[in-house]
């Protein structure tokens, strides 16, 4: 509900929004939070005169965002007919492109998922073959949902790199030049005939679980996912904090293994991500199955040709020394990373996910107890460390709301609404 007025709301790039922008976009966030819903509560909120609320109103009526309806009765005189928002006014493409799968999803403007798939897809260097697949699963789940892709408005995608946000420019790291220089928006825009936006998929799962998550109207935040590799999005007084180059959250790369010979995808060595990602565990899993340090893993690879993360929780539950002290120790190493993040941030919650922090039961004790060991005592008096319950579809949800916190700001809105929806931007080449 307070989401619509500032929980992660994106700064508008360029020059500042006229006072007919403001309004327009403060009249419909007072709606669609529900903290006006009449005509006279819209004016005593905003403080707006009786012209300009029936104005902006008329705009937001006429391009379907905002509903009047009827009204229960009262006592005496005519009761104020109710103003509510439409979330079903538009439709919403979020994409999530991961180094293992593709996961695609039609949402309403309240970011409800109406429909969703996951494809699998191993992502390469060579980025016209992601995006290939890509565009198949979004004409796939909008086929599934039965909607035809000119009621589109827009499109979010979250991608495995740092994101230079104004410009959507991923950053990729050596080896994947070709995603360096790929206009993703370009390709999106051309396609759907709607405004793209696209950032790193952590961000976007940060705010997905600002919006509908545990983190619902905490201001300090960070979300920590350890999967393939680990990253983390940082959310600081209400607003994803992206940084100067997009990099904030970067908790992959901090250094907490001095003597690990590792060399990182970065280039340097005793990152977290060397020790502590699923990529990192399964190589240790594997290491301990082919040294025998653990007779289970020894046993599973005899018997299968390779262990998979599965294998070395499996091995942890049923006691095996070797996996438990594998997990003990990576999880010792995400609690140190963490509290290195919690003394500079000071979030009230840290939310961890992916699929490594359920490998164990005692994973996230184990986190917390070396957090609490390492970080300023005032910084962690009232921390809260949790799994997120949100699992896979914060990223989906997070991408919705890029959208259409961007579609529904100041200067975007008032650029479109008189032309009736988002995609008459793109139709004219008139995309702020
Ligand atoms: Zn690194």
């Amino acid at each position: 509900m307070t989401a619509a007025l500032n929980l992660g709301g994106v700064p508008t790039v360029g020059t500042p929004p006229t006072e007919q922008a403001q309004s327009l976009a403060h009249v419909l966030a007072l709606v669609r939070a529900r903290l006006a819903q009449t005509r006279p509560d819209v004016a005593r909120v905003s403080g707006y005169g009786r012209t300009v609320v029936t104005e902006r109103l008329g705009q937001l009526i006429d391009a379907g965002m905002i509903e009047e309806g009827e009204t229960g009765s009262i006592p005496r005189g005519r009761a104020p007919r109710l103003l509510s928002f439409r979330p079903k006014a538009g439709v919403i493409l979020a994409a999530e492109l991961e180094t293992n799968d593709i996961t695609v999803g039609v949402t309403d403007l309240d970011g409800t998922i109406l429909s969703s798939r996951q494809v699998p897809h191993t992502m390469t260097p060579d980025v016209e073959v992601s995006i290939a697949t890509l565009d198949k699963a979004l004409d796939a789940v909008l086929s599934d949902a039965g909607i035809a892709r000119d009621r589109v408005w827009g499109m979010g995608l979250g991608v495995p790199f740092p994101v230079e946000y104004g410009s959507a420019r991923a950053i990729a790291t050596p080896g994947w030049n070709a995603w360096d220089g790929y206009n993703l928006r370009e390709h999106f825009e051309r396609r759907l005939g709607a405004p793209t936006w696209t950032d790193n998929d952590v961000n976007l799962m940060a705010l997905g679980e600002a919006r509908a998550g545990l983190a619902r109207g905490i201001d300090d935040f960070a979300y920590v996912r350890v999967g393939r590799g680990v990253g983390g999005g940082i959310v600081s007084g209400g607003r994803l904090h992206r940084g100067a180059q997009g990099a904030a959250g970067a908790i992959g790369h901090i250094k907490v293994a001095e003597t690990s010979a590792v060399i990182c995808r970065c280039g340097s060595t005793g990152c977290l991500q060397t020790v502590a990602s699923g990529g990192a565990l399964l190589g240790i899993a594997t290491q301990l199955a082919a040294s025998g340090a653990s007779p289970q893993l020894q046993q599973k690879l005899a018997q299968l040709g390779h262990v998979e993360l599965e294998d070395l929780a499996a091995a942890a539950r049923d006691g095996d020394r070797a996996a438990n002290v594998a997990l003990e120790t990576s999880a010792q190493y995400l609690g140190t990373a963490i509290a290195t993040l919690v003394n500079l941030h000071n979030p009230a919650l840290v939310l961890l996910g992916g699929p490594v922090v359920g490998l164990s039961q005692a994973y996230l004790a184990n986190v917390r107890a070396e957090v609490l060991r390492k970080a300023l005592p005032l910084a962690t008096r009232n921390l809260r460390i949790e799994i997120s319950p949100l699992g896979d579809r914060t990223g989906l949800i997070g991408a919705a709301a890029m959208v259409v916190d961007e579609l529904l700001s100041p200067q975007m809105l008032d650029s479109w609404v008189s032309l009736g929806t988002p995609r008459a931007l793109i139709d004219r080449g008139a995309r702020p």
